[in-house]
């Protein structure tokens, strides 16, 4: 298939788990990482800008400081994170530089991608880096992330890296070779899937669990950072990476699902509103609003059903259809309880209701992004005109 052609592409984002790097007997698996510099190399050789998401902080760490066995508390993990990055990123300026790559360490936390500012920062660094011939190695900064305040896995913040930095593919590598029709380890008869074009809610449906804080890490997580990087016009592929040499043998046709991106993708400004991790409140809209939202008008109060969520003016909320899936992402122009105030109100009603002047849009369409999840415009349409005769 011609979308496994790692070297037709021209900026590769790898994701690499840390089951993978290290061992919890024997620590770092230096052969593994010396054979997969090589597939990096190889292909940095053939003009890919590579860019590598290495896991595996806080597992190496446990393995050099003797706490492999229990559970951590959160200070002993940050801890562990803190031995464990030094080691890791020394291994990876070691390998990389074997081939002349020069690395760099960059170590991000959460508001370093969701708040704009920052994250124009961080894609400033990066690019630098980019531009002067070095590979970023990147991982969350998990020494002073806190439960609350991180990323948590590394699938996510591999696609947030991809698409803030306008690679065309993001590669994960984990113990999975691939996407099948339900999870393998617990039902035989699963298919594999080899490609697919649009992560729909059935797709989604595929990876089992979704929303328990116990698949974080596993499919679920992947395909978010599948929705993430997709949306924005960046293929994603996961593969196995349990044997050496890992790029070259998807390359060479080993099993790999390839995610293909979107053909209309959203960039800059509006991929980063629809790439957020956690939107921070919820708006249930009625079908008319669905339909002006596809017809690229801004949401009005009118047209809303619902607000839920502690959210100020500014942050990012999901905007869901009637049938509860989410039809579109953006930045909210009200706090959440003048939100409320206004809900289902006309254009006119607004400023008595609030009591000053303000914005006749809840979002308004510069600063909003239509899901990729909408699969039947056409119904919220005719449900529209339904909503309108009664
Ligand atoms: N950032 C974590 C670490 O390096 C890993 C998170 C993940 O594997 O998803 O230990």
């Amino acid at each position: 298939m011609r979308d496994l052609a790692l070297g037709a592409y021209r900026r590769i984002t790898i994701k690499i788990g840390s089951a993978l790097l290290v061992d919890p007997a024997h620590g770092l698996r230096r052969d593994w990482l010396a054979a997969l510099a090589d597939d990096v190399a190889a292909l940095a050789a053939g003009g890919s800008e590579m860019l590598i998401v290495s896991s595996g902080a806080v597992a190496l760490g446990r393995t050099v400081l003797g706490l492999e066995r229990r559970t951590l508390r959160l200070e002993e993990s940050q801890a562990a994170a803190a031995v464990g990055q030094i080691a890791l990123a020394g291994a990876w300026a070691a390998e990389l530089g074997r081939h002349g790559l020069t690395s760099g360490q960059v170590l991000v936390t959460l508001g370093d991608t969701e708040e704009r500012r920052r994250y124009l920062n961080a894609r400033a660094t990066i690019s630098t880096l980019l531009k002067l011939g070095a590979v970023p190695v990147i991982n969350e900064n998990d020494t002073v992330a806190t439960s609350e305040i991180r990323y948590g896995d590394n699938d996510r913040l591999a696609a947030r890296v991809a698409t803030m930095m306008g690679a065309d593919l993001l590669v994960l590598l984990s113990d999975v070779d691939g996407l099948y029709t339900a999870p393998p380890a617990r039902d035989p008869t699963a298919r594999f899937i080899p490609l697919v074009e649009r992560i729909t809610p059935e797709i989604e449906a595929m990876a089992g669990d979704a929303g328990t804080t116990l698949a974080r890490g596993g499919m679920r997580t992947k395909l978010d950072a599948g929705k993430i990087a997709t949306t924005a016009g960046t293929a994603m592929i996961i593969a196995s990476g349990t044997r050496l040499n890992p790029l070259s043998a998807v390359a060479a046709g080993a099993r790999a699902t390839v995610f293909r991106p979107s053909a209309d993708p959203v960039r800059g400004y509006k991929s980063w509103i629809a790439g957020q991790l956690e939107p921070s409140g919820r708006i249930a809209v009625d079908a008319g609003a669905v339909a002006a939202l596809i017809a690229g008008k801004s949401l009005l109060p009118a047209g809303v059903r619902q607000v839920t969520g502690h959210f100020a003016r500014g942050d990012t909320v999901s905007i869901t259809g009637p049938d509860g899936r989410e039809v579109a992402r953006g930045l909210v122009a009200y706090d959440a309880p003048d939100a409320v105030r206004i809900a289902g109100l006309k254009t006119a009603e607004i400023a008595e209701a609030l009591g000053y002047e303000a914005r006749a849009a809840m979002v308004h369409r510069d600063d909003l992004v239509l899901s990729r999840l909408i699969d039947r415009p056409a119904r919220y349409a005719a449900d529209a005109r339904q909503d309108a005769e009664d």
